[in-house]
């Protein structure tokens, strides 16, 4: 059993100072000294899990092989480590209540009154420990979401303090992530909100042993001597993290500041090899040096916020390295695709996605996005529901189905070309209820997919409630869309392709989750390659 060391990661100042890549980069430097670690992140919202929310709330929910809908930021940690996550990596506060709630209904209290402390954080602090438990982790960092001060993260800081001295002198740590404003009036880096926030985290009894500080400029080592003086740390527990051009160079930045060393020093754990980040640099070169640019249409209904679909866009960062190609991505609303000039807002893309989603809103748009990626042979690239849409587009413009349409969004359409699935017909609550997680899917010989992922069994994540109607499925395949993968044991369709177009794949499921630094996902890495010979032609 190992004896495992704890790491956490709370935020002051203000939020999207970046905590989880900092955190993710944090890991990778460990993971490459030779050491497990495991990043979990602790939300604070009373919602049970992300998967309610809706995408402007929070961006994109992540979704693990256990079927977990979870925080955006374990999409980070799984592309940054090549390790998965899964739902003990991702606990909010609605969590805990209903874990403590449903005990106290059972009478597993004995009597007592329920309270924040100790039932509350007991509750958090096991979350905490459980991956420890399970003994396969060297180090686990945890990310304590929000900003201390906000009152819905008291019971978090202060299960952090408890760990602390439960735990002992390095076996535990706080590494706090906050900002240095740069005031251009008066020439100056600014230390006092750093200097309130640690106060703040010091009045919950909790005092940081290392600070993170972000920056737009240099902090000089009178700034550091200041901050340390403070905040109650030494100076070489300062550590700056300046803006970067890409998330990717964090790793970097941080081993250059030395974190991954200050971390080791404070948890007691010595003589690991250097890091050396041999295949993150040669990711992070090909990245920044591209050969090509290509032009990708992101078609989607919530492109005003990108976070809304982050891992599809890092899908594309990681199959256009690969490729050698910087892939431009034009973020296309569906709405608009409506009513305007279709060609004119979609000529000259090399290649066009339509993104998953829920809903009647923008779906015509989608429609017609395929349609023209289907007429102008287009490489296309349909995920979940885009794969729905293309479907429906097929539907109603090759087979003529005029009325074709998703029971989603027409219950009383005469032809439900997407259909509910089965399981789904009795279920009322919305949340964690979709079809969720890694489920098998068996490919077609002499299908392009087999091809790309030169394997016959795949495994893949899902999030969905809709699925293909199979009555259809031979009167798609005669007009030329044809079924490249099936659930083998539900005979449910995941994957459709239509051979005679030079890319054209639809997918029910979810690769962008599995894309990572080290493990592009073939799919991403086939598409961009289409795109590529598109632009080339
Ligand atoms: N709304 C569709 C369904 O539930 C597609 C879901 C998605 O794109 N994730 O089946």
């Amino acid at each position: 059993m190992k004896n495992t060391k704890y790491v956490f990661v709370t935020g002051g100042v203000t939020s999207s100072l970046g905590k989880g890549i900092i955190a993710a980069s944090l890991a990778k430097l460990l993971q490459e000294r030779g050491y497990t670690v495991t990043i979990q992140k602790l939300d604070p919202y009373i919602n049970i899990d992300p998967g309610t929310l809706n995408p402007y709330e929070h961006g994109e929910c992540f979704v693990t092989d256990d079927g977990a809908e979870t925080d955006l930021d374990l999409g980070h940690y799984e592309r940054f480590l090549n390790t998965p996550t899964s739902q003990a990596n991702n606990v909010t506060t609605g969590r805990i209540y209903q874990n403590v709630i449903d005990k106290e209904r059972k009478g597993e209290y004995l009597g007592k009154t329920v309270q924040v402390i100790p039932h509350i954080t007991d509750e958090i602090k096991n979350r905490v420990q459980i991956l420890g438990n399970t003994g396969k982790y060297d180090i686990v960092i945890t990310e304590i979401g929000g900003t201390v001060g906000d009152i819905e993260s008291l019971p978090y800081v202060e299960s952090v303090r408890q760990l602390l001295w439960e735990l002992g002198d390095n076996n535990a740590i706080v590494i706090h992530l906050t900002l240095i404003p740069y005031l251009a009036a008066a020439g100056e880096l600014k230390t006092k909100p750093t200097q309130h926030s640690v106060k703040m985290l010091m009045q919950s009894g909790v005092s940081p042993d290392i600070l993170v500080c972000r920056s737009e400029h240099e902090i000089n080592d009178g700034i550091k001597r200041k901050l340390a003086l403070f905040c109650n740390v030494k100076k070489e527990d300062v550590i700056q993290a300046l803006d970067a051009e890409t998330i990717y160079d964090v790793p970097n930045l941080m081993l250059e500041q030395g974190l991954d060393k200050v971390v080791l020093n404070k948890l007691d754990l010595k003589g690991s090899k250097v890091p050396q980040l041999i295949e993150w640099n040669k990711f992070v070169n090909k990245h920044k040096n591209p050969k090509y640019t290509i032009n990708i249409g992101l078609i989607g209904k919530y492109v005003e916020l990108h976070d809304a679909y982050k891992s599809i866009s890092e899908a594309f960062i990681h199959a256009g390295a690969t490729n050698e190609v910087k892939v431009k991505i034009h973020w296309i609303h569906s709405e608009e695709l409506k009513a305007a000039d279709v060609a004119g807002l979609l000529k000259g893309l090399n290649g066009i996605l339509v993104a998953p989603g829920f809903g009647e809103r923008g779906i015509e748009g989608k429609i017609k996005a395929v349609q023209y990626a289907r007429e102008n042979n287009i490489p296309f690239f349909g995920i979940c529901l885009g794969m729905q849409m293309a479907v429906i587009e097929f539907s109603r413009n090759v087979l003529k189905l005029a009325d074709a349409n998703s029971i989603e969004m027409d219950e009383n359409t005469s032809n439900p070309v997407i259909n509910l699935m089965e399981e789904q017909k009795e279920i009322t609550n919305m949340g964690g209820t979709m079809r969720l997680g890694a489920w098998d899917c068996k490919l077609t010989e002499n299908s392009k997919l087999k091809d790309i992922y030169n394997s016959e069994i795949i495994s893949e994540r899902h999030r969905h409630r809709y699925e293909l109607n199979n009555k259809y499925v031979a009167d798609l395949e005669t007009a030329g869309m044809t079924v490249s993968g099936k659930n083998p044991v539900t005979d449910l369709v995941e994957v459709i392709e239509i051979p005679s177009h030079p890319w054209f794949i639809g997918v029910q499921y979810h690769p962008e989750y599995k894309s990572t630094v080290e493990n592009p996902h073939p799919l991403f890495v086939a598409f961009v390659k289409a795109g590529l010979e598109h632009s080339l032609k």
